[in-house]
This record gives C-alpha cells, structure tokens and sequence, in this order.
C-alpha cells in the first residue's frame, strides 16, 4: 500500500477535556506520523466552510457551533494507507457502534461531540490539508 497523508482535527470536546496528547498517541501507535500540526480556534465562517459537504443535512448548524465553540487542533497524519488507518483508529461516528480501543469509543461524548475528524477519501484529504496547511508546513 502507499504512503498518504490525512487531515485529522482533535475536536473541541476532546482539547477541552485536554485530551490531544492521549488522542495523538493512538496515532502515533498505531504507525501514523504527525508531519504538521496546530491548535486553531475556527470561526463559524471557517466550519461551515469546511463542513459545506453536509449543508443540506439537519445537524449542520449544530456541527458548525460545535467546532467553532473551543480551539481544534489540525493535523496532517501520514503512514502507508493513513487514510483509512486514522479512521479504523478513530472508529465510527457514533461512540455507541464504535469498537473497542477506538478514539470514539474511548474518549468520544456523543454522535455530534465524537472527539476527531478524518479524511475520508484522497480527494478529500486532498482538500482539506490544502485547507489548513501551506507545502511548506508539511515536513514529513
Ligand atoms: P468526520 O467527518 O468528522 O470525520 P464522520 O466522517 O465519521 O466524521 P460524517 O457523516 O462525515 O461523519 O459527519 C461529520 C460530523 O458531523 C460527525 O463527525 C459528527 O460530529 C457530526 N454528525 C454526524 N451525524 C450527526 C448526527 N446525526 N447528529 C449530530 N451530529 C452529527
Ligand atoms: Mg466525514
């Protein structure tokens, strides 16, 4: 498999609870390197900017107040298959269905407050670092 690189964001509910050093050793675990980060507070303007993929779905206005409520840390991940490995290591939206050992099954409080964002294809992951990161920000 290839080398890629994801975007990933601690959330506001987990940096709140100082919980980005214990989230990015599950990274780190599980063979992913961070080669950029930072900690960011988004306005609602930047959410909803970067969250526009789910206008039209009901929880999009709690989900922009939510990431724009506390600072996010943003960070750019990379491993062999990182797209996919960060989101098996995040494990699924909602806290309940996640398994064992996962982000969200460990730290997340609910299917809205669920502690991380991943990537969830090339193109995205793509778009979304060119969204928070200049070439030069990234050392791999
Ligand atoms: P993310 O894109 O944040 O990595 P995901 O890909 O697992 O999460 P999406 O379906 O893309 O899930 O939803 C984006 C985010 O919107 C979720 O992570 C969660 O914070 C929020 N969300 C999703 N579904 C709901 C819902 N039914 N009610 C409230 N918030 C939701
Ligand atoms: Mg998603």
């Amino acid at each position: 498999m290839a080398t890629e690189r994801t975007l990933s964001i601690i959330k506001p509910d987990a940096t709140k609870r100082n919980l980005t050093g214990k989230i990015v050793a599950k990274f780190e675990d599980a063979g992913l390197r961070v080669i950029a980060s930072k900690r960011i507070h988004l306005t609602a303007a930047q959410a909803g900017e970067f969250y526009a993929e789910h206008k039209e779905r009901g929880f999009y206005g709690e989900l922009v107040a939510y990431m724009a409520s506390e600072p996010v840390v943003v960070q750019v991940l990379e491993g062999e298959g990182a797209i996919a490995k960060n989101r098996e290591v995040m494990g699924a939206t909602d806290p309940a269905q996640a398994d064992a050992g996962t982000i969200r099954k460990e730290f997340a409080l609910s299917k809205a407050e669920n502690s991380v964002h991943g990537s969830d294809s090339p193109a995205s992951a793509a778009r979304e670092i060119a969204f928070f990161f200049s070439g030069l920000e990234l050392v791999g």
